[in-house]
C-alpha cells in the first residue's frame, strides 16, 4: 500500500490512492462479472427548464452488489478509471441509454438523455466513431444523445482530446461540460472544449441561497456562459429558494431533488408520460401558518 505523511509528520493511510488492495481488485472482478450479466443498471435525472420543459435525462450508473450492497458511482468509477475497465463500462452504458432512448421515441416521448464519459473513453482511439455506430445501430439521431465531460479531459493529451470531440460533434452529438467549478476550471478550458452546455457544480448551488460569495460566482459564471453561448444547467438544486435564485440570475435548467433523484427506467418513463405537455410543475409552497 502506499504510505502518505501528513504536514506533522505522522503516517496516514490513503485507501484512495490504493488501487491494488484485496478490495479493490474483488470490487473490479464483481463489477466485471456484473457488466457481464447485464447487473449495473441506469437511472435517470431530469433537466428542467423554468417553464417546466423537460430539457433532457441524465443517465446515472447503479450497482448493487450481492454482498455490500449499494456501491457509490464515484467509487467504482474510479475503479474502474484506474484499470482498464473504463471503456467497457462505458459501452455497456452507451448502450444501455441509447436502447432506452430508441424505447422512449418508439412511444412518442422524444426526449434527450445524457450519458457521463470519462477522460479515459475520450482518449480512446475511434471513440467518436464508435458511438456514431452505435447511435446508427439504435436508429437513434446524435441530437438525441449528450454527452457530459469535465475539463480533466484536456489533462492527459489534450490534442486527442480535441479531435475527439470535434468528432463527436461533427457526427451531431452534444457535449455538456460536467462539474464547472471544480478542479481545473479556466477561461482556457471553456474556449478549448467544443461544448454547448455547461453544469454548475453542486458545491456551489448547494449554498447558493446562504452564501453570498458562492451567489457571486454562479451569477458570474451564468453570465460567462451566456456570452459564450452554451446553455447553463445548475446541478443539486434542493429546495424552492435556490429554485427561484437560479431562475432570477437567468439560468437556463435545473438537475436536483427539488425535481427528481435519478429514477429507474419504468419510473421515469411514467415521470414523463405523467408531465406530458404540461412540464415539470413546481409543487406550491406550503402557506405560513399565519395567513
Ligand atoms: P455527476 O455526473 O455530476 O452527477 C450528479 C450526481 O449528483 C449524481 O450522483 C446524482 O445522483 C447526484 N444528485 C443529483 N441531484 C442531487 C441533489 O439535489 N442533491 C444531491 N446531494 N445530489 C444530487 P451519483 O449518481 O452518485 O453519481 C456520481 C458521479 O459518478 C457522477 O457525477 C458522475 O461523475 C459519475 N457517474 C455516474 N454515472 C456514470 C456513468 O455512467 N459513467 C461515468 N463515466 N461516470 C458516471
Ligand atoms: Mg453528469
Ligand atoms: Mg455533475
Ligand atoms: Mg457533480
Amino acid at each position: 500500500y502506499q504510505a502518505k505523511r501528513d504536514r506533522t509528520g505522522v503516517e496516514v493511510y490513503e485507501s484512495k490512492r490504493d488501487s491494488n488492495t484485496p478490495d479493490r481488485l474483488g470490487l473490479l472482478g464483481d463489477l466485471r462479472r456484473a457488466l457481464d450479466a447485464g447487473d449495473v443498471e441506469l437511472h435517470y435525472q431530469p433537466k428542467v427548464r423554468f417553464d417546466g420543459q423537460v430539457a433532457g435525462l441524465e443517465a446515472l450508473v447503479r450497482w448493487v452488489h450481492p454482498e455490500r450492497g449499494k456501491v457509490p458511482p464515484d467509487e467504482f468509477i474510479a475503479i474502474a478509471e484506474s484499470s482498464g475497465l473504463m471503456p467497457h463500462l462505458t459501452e455497456y452504458v452507451l448502450e444501455t441509454a441509447l436502447a432506452q432512448v430508441a424505447r422512449w421515441r418508439a412511444r412518442g416521448l422524444r426526449v434527450p438523455v445524457a450519458v457521463n464519459v470519462s477522460p479515459r473513453d475520450v482518449h480512446t482511439p475511434g471513440f467518436a466513431g464508435a458511438v456514431a455506430a452505435r447511435l446508427a445501430r439504435h436508429g437513434v439521431p446524435a441530437g438525441a444523445l449528450q454527452l457530459e465531460i469535465t475539463e480533466h479531459v484536456l489533462l492527459e493529451d489534450p490534442q486527442r482530446a480535441a479531435d475527439t470531440l470535434a468528432g463527436l460533434t461533427g457526427h451531431g452529438v452534444k457535449m455538456s461540460l460536467d462539474d464547472f467549478g471544480t478542479g481545473y476550471s479556466s477561461l482556457v478550458h471553456l474556449r478549448r472544449l467544443p461544448v454547448s452546455e455547461l453544469k454548475i457544480d453542486r458545491s456551489f448551488v448547494a449554498r447558493l441561497a446562504v452564501d453570498t460569495e458562492d451567489a457571486e460566482i454562479v451569477r458570474c459564471t451564468i453570465d460567462l456562459a451566456h456570452s459564450l453561448g452554451l446553455l447553463v444547467v445548475a446541478e443539486g438544486v434542493e429546495d424552492d429558494e435556490t429554485w427561484e435564485r437560479l431562475r432570477d440570475l437567468g439560468c437556463d435548467a435545473v438537475q436536483g431533488w427539488l425535481v427528481a433523484a435519478a429514477m429507474p427506467p419504468e419510473e421515469a418513463t411514467a415521470w414523463l408520460l405523467a408531465r406530458g405537455s404540461r412540464g415539470w410543475q413546481r409543487p406550491k409552497a406550503a402557506l405560513p401558518a399565519a395567513l
